[in-house]
């Protein structure tokens, strides 16, 4: 085996037992924080060796490059989930559908409403689970509903048919994060929603300590990305 892909199981390895050691920490339940494996600009050569170690939940970013790399790997390993958790363009909706089994990143009335019609189209084939982004700390340049608008969008989504399973949130980079996981823990819990995607590499502990449910992991599962597609 490469040293690339011991150092990869080695990595999983350490971040499953570091995931587990917080469910015992915060008394959250074994088994009930997911990893997802966050695999953006990683070629399906890099991801393979996560998949013969057992990992089987990955996060992508582009519709574009997940459709390049996960066909392929889909085939050699069928029970993969894959998770949309980058923005998403509602031009690209019908391939989302198609492409993952959950899509991180609602956040707004024009991109569900194209969801739903995909969903109906795909007639049962395809039902990806659906979680809405909430832009927790107001970011301009970042997706996701406001706090403040997350009820009534959460709301709307429901009269239009689609079931939303779950909160995301990606807190800003310069502020202390747990102030944000409680945020999204609390408009999750009011609307009755269970999942809760949140934690990155540097504070997925922080975000089990509050509830997360899924922590998506990329630079230290990965090692560090090519600067440009952060
Ligand atoms: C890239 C990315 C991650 C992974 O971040 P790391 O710091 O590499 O763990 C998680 N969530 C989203 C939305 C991302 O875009």
């Amino acid at each position: 085996m490469s040293d690339t892909a011991n150092n990869l199981r080695k990595n999983l390895a350490e971040i499953q037992a570091a995931i587990s050691r917080a469910e015992a920490d915060y008394g959250r339940a074994p088994g009930s924080v997911q990893l997802v494996a966050v695999s953006k600009t990683v070629p399906p050569e890099g991801i393979l060796p996560a998949l013969e170690a057992g990992q089987r939940v990955f996060g992508e970013n582009y519709v574009q490059e997940a459709k390049e790399k996960w066909p392929g790997l889909r085939e050699r390993f069928p029970d993969v989930e894959l998770h949309m958790i980058g923005p998403l363009q509602s031009n690209k909706a019908r391939d989302a559908v198609r492409l993952f089994d959950v899509i991180e990143t609602v956040d707004r009335l024009s991109l569900a409403s194209e969801l739903a019609k995909e969903i109906a189209k795909a007639a049962g084939a395809r039902r990806p689970r659906l979680l809405v982004q909430v832009n927790t700390g107001e970011e301009p340049q970042k997706g996701g509903v406001a706090p403040s608008d997350a009820d009534a969008f959460l709301l709307a989504c429901r009269e239009r048919g689609l079931e939303i399973v779950g909160l995301m949130c990606i807190p800003p980079a310069d502020q202390p994060p747990s102030p944000h996981f409680g945020l999204l823990a609390k408009i999750a819990a009011r609307n009755g929603l269970k999942t809760l995607s949140m934690g990155m590499s540097a504070d997925f502990d922080a975000a089990i300590q509050l509830g997360a449910t899924h922590v998506r992991v990329g630079t230290a599962i990965f090692g560090a990305r090519p600067a440009r597609a952060a």
